[in-house]
């Protein structure tokens, strides 16, 4: 071993590691090193630890000397390594852990949500049985029952205690197999849980060259013709070819003939973009500007956020397509962050189509396998872009020089459970930490990142044009007040024109199913889902009452249970009621349908968005799921059923989605050679994210939706964090709440009563989710480093006095990321 070998050997040679445990827990823990695995353990990796008599899976964090004062004693041993290398480098420790303390979340659950999912190892209980045990099998006087479960642990030794219950369902009980267990007759103790997603291998034959065999059959003729001319082929595609070929493999490998390797393989992911070839435009006058900014930016390896505004259409991707070529010619790396990644085909078509196999894909859609495949493929370097939605952002590139967050107004960037993290703010942070240029692009920027490039600390760059100088569409707002009917004349119209004229239209509706909810006008019942404070839609096609929130369904009653009525009626349109009001005014054309309804199948996205690309559908309805970055040059009229759904949402950021969705559903119309036409039904026309949208007017809006947001000290002003409390039960739920109350009443008199307000706590807009409670309290401040201390504080606090309630406190900190 060399000097400089040595040393750094000695230099990993510590005795003591701090783990991060991937559970709820804040805290983390110090473990001695054994003998065996000093040499090999490292920050990064996967280790299996003791912790409060089980084993669960930690990440190494720390190697050190000795542990903090006062719990030497008390250090258990690491029990296992699960790596070899560390999946984790410092510059992914360092973005974890700022994560975790911005949304004040543990850092090992952390980790586990940036990793791809099935590195977990879980403990489970395992049976054998005991000497006394085994005694009383062999004597033969134990009950049916329990003579067949001893049988079947005797037979497979030990036994996860799950799979013997599934094996006997309905007979022998968890209760009964604790009470054999105190009888002494069985172990009951905790193992490792397998299942854990490992690197898939092919068995490789390689043809090695010719030796002449003796005694060759017919077959072995065959077989070694065939592979004389493929020199290299996997077993499994032998084994299609020939039939029970193994006897002869082995014949041949003892000769010479062949070698067999074994060779990892690659899951290729299951929804693959569309190859197609898209030819390569030249940059107009405009995105030559911003082009030459961000060569600047990408050239002098400095932290560079920028802000492209860019109206629907003018060329955004093209932007990001040639700042990663020029990235990629440096030797760096990139990210690439789409809002859904089925609901954009076409971006994903167009990065395959101009780097090849030099992608990876990370999303949730992918299957387990196949996604670890992905994430490996960017670890050990063999691809230099990762595209995808959320969780891509976590990608471990080691030398990143760009990420794109396309969309990044899109409110689905924003995690909704678990750690509530928004990809955009974790982008911004990303690239801050690894020196790199940040390309935010949208045409309805959010209001938080267009008032930080106001604030000089985005740039902003600005593509006012469509490209091809095609004109934006014509936007009309008709008052429904003045209506009747689901559809208003000129929508009818404009319908019936566009199929005279073989073009096609877009309908959207932002609700599925049939009608709204169902409502009896004798006594004013509605059904409502007994899980949650929602009323439930009707769907016509499978007969039912479903809720969107949980699954529960049934089906509808002919009469009003309440009163007996026999009118129950329809109230609120969807999605599909609006498609067979279509078919029945427009007999003949084909209609078509896009909401989650019509989507549950892995590739029907595609199959509709192919349908209206090659002409099929002459009317799509959908949900916001058709307001994607889709396009298509035949679409000339888009029309908008109710432009009030999203208006009376109760959220303080409803106004400013209502205007993104108005203005991206329009930008869908006229991106061919004709003037899209657009028309928006609303009961609402002189409000001004409506009137704005109808004049394309991004900035008018921003002025004003920012001086509201101003007056009301919402943010950008201010930051909010909420903090809610989820129960299954509804009193103790309620105290919770209270005590989170009296807590953070308290914690403002005693030390951080300067700049905080607190509102509530109040039971959440929606105070009953999926069988669960819920209340809330809203923390609002203009400091950040305050706000973080009290909620801090709060949970420290509350977590002791909730501790076996049953119920949950967590903290969600809301996306208004400043610089
Ligand atoms: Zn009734
Ligand atoms: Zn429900």
């Amino acid at each position: 071993m060399t000097n400089r070998g040595k040393n750094d050997t000695l230099k990993r040679m510590k005795q003591i590691v701090e783990v991060a445990i991937g559970l709820p827990i804040f805290k983390t823990f110090h473990y001695l090193i054994p003998e065996r695995m000093k040499e090999s353990i490292q920050v990064g990796m996967r280790v299996l630890v003791p912790f409060k008599g089980r084993r669960v899976t930690g990440f190494t964090i720390d190697l050190v000397d000795r542990p903090p004062e006062g719990i030497e004693e008390k250090l258990k041993e690491v029990e296992g390594l699960l790596d070899e290398a560390p999946l984790i480098d410092p510059q992914m420790l360092r973005f974890y852990r700022w994560i975790s303390d911005y949304y004040i979340y543990p850092l090992g659950e952390v980790i586990k949500t940036g990793l791809p999912p099935g590195l977990q190892l879980k403990s489970e209980r395992v049976l054998s049985l005991t000497q006394d045990g085994r005694n009383a099998l062999l004597q033969g006087n134990l009950d049916p029952v329990q003579e067949k479960a001893f049988r079947e642990i005797d037979r497979c030794g030990k036994t996860p205690l799950k799979r013997l219950l599934k094996t006997f369902p309905g007979e022998a009980s968890r209760l009964q197999l604790f009470a054999w267990e105190k009888k002494g007759l069985l172990n009951i103790e905790t193992g490792i849980k397998t299942g854990e997603i490992k690197p898939k291998f092919e068995r490789v034959i390689q043809y090695q060259g010719r030796q002449p065999l003796k005694l060759q059959s017919k077959k072995q003729k065959e077989i070694l013709k065939w592979l004389e001319e493929r020199r290299e082929v996997s077993c499994t595609e032998l084994a299609n070819r020939f039939k029970s070929p193994s006897k002869i493999l082995q014949s041949f490998q003892a000769a010479g003939l062949i070698s067999i390797i074994k060779r990892e393989i690659c899951r290729s992911p299951s929804v693959q973009p569309e190859l197609k070839a898209y030819p390569k435009p030249e940059p107009t006058p405009d995105q030559r500007a911003i082009l030459s900014e961000i060569s600047k930016a990408i050239q002098s390896n400095r932290f560079s956020p920028f802000l492209i505004h860019g109206v629907t259409g003018s060329g955004k991707t093209e932007i990001y397509l040639r700042a990663i070529e020029e990235v990629l010619a440096l030797g760096k790396e990139a990210i690439v962050l789409v809002p859904e990644i089925s609901l954009t085909p076409q971006i994903l078509s167009r990065f395959k189509d101009r780097f090849g196999g030099n992608l990876a894909l990370l999303h949730s859609r992918l299957g387990k396998g196949e996604r670890y495949d992905q994430w490996r493929k960017v670890l050990r370097g063999e691809v230099s872009i990762a595209i995808g939605a959320r969780s891509a952002i976590f990608a471990p590139f080691k030398k990143l020089g760009i990420i794109v967050v396309d969309e990044e107004h899109e409110p689905s960037y924003k995690q909704e459970d678990k750690l509530k993290y928004h990809t955009r703010d974790l982008a911004v942070v990303r690239a801050k930490q690894a020196d790199a240029t940040l390309l935010l692009g949208s045409a309805t920027p959010s209001l938080e990142s267009y008032y930080n490039a106001e604030k000089g600390k985005f740039r902003l760059l600005t593509l006012p044009e469509r490209i091809g100088g095609r004109p934006l569409p014509l936007v009309e707002v008709v008052d429904m007040k003045e209506q009747e009917g689901l559809l208003s004349e000129k929508v009818k119209v404009a319908l019936q024109k566009n199929i005279e004229e073989k073009k096609q239209s877009l309908l959207f509706l932002n609700r599925r199913g049939f009608a709204h909810f169902i409502l009896c006008p004798d006594c004013g019942f509605t059904f409502k889902c007994p899980n949650c404070s929602v009323t439930l839609t009707h769907h016509l096609k499978d007969r039912s009452l479903q809720c969107h929130y949980c699954d529960y369904k049934i089906e509808p009653p002919g009469d009003c249970p309440k009163c007996r009525g026999y009118r129950l009626r329809g109230i609120g349109v969807g999605t599909e009621r609006l498609e067979q009001e279509i078919r029945a005014l427009f007999p003949g054309t084909e209609v078509g349908r896009m909401d989650r309804d019509t989507t549950t199948r892995k590739r029907s996205h595609q199959q509709i968005l192919k349908k209206l690309e090659n002409g099929h559908t002459d009317i799509l309805v959908g949900t916001q799921m058709i307001v994607k970055g889709h396009d298509f040059p035949n679409v000339t009229f888009v029309g908008v059923v109710s432009a009030d759904t999203s208006l009376h949402f109760p959220d303080f950021r409803s106004t400013e989605r209502t205007f993104q969705l108005l203005t991206q559903v329009a930008g869908r119309a006229g991106r061919g050679e004709t003037v899209g036409k657009v028309i928006i039904q609303t009961f609402n026309p002189d409000h001004y994210s409506i009137l704005r949208a109808k004049d394309h007017d991004f900035i008018g809006f921003y002025k004003e939706e920012i001086q509201f947001r101003d007056a009301l000290d919402y943010p950008p002003f201010s930051r909010l964090i909420n903090f809610r409390v989820v129960g299954n039960n509804e009193k103790r739920t309620k105290k919770a709440a209270e005590e989170m109350g009296r807590i953070g009443q308290l914690l403002l008199k005693q030390s951080y009563q300067k700049g905080i307000d607190l509102l509530g706590p109040s039971t959440a807009p929606f105070s009953k989710m999926k069988g669960k409670f819920r209340w809330q309290m809203l923390a609002k401040g203009k400091s950040f480093r305050l706000l973080h201390q009290v909620a801090r504080e709060l949970a420290n606090r509350l977590e002791d006095s909730i501790k076996g309630t049953g119920v949950n406190f967590d903290i969600d900190v809301d996306p208004v990321f400043i610089l």
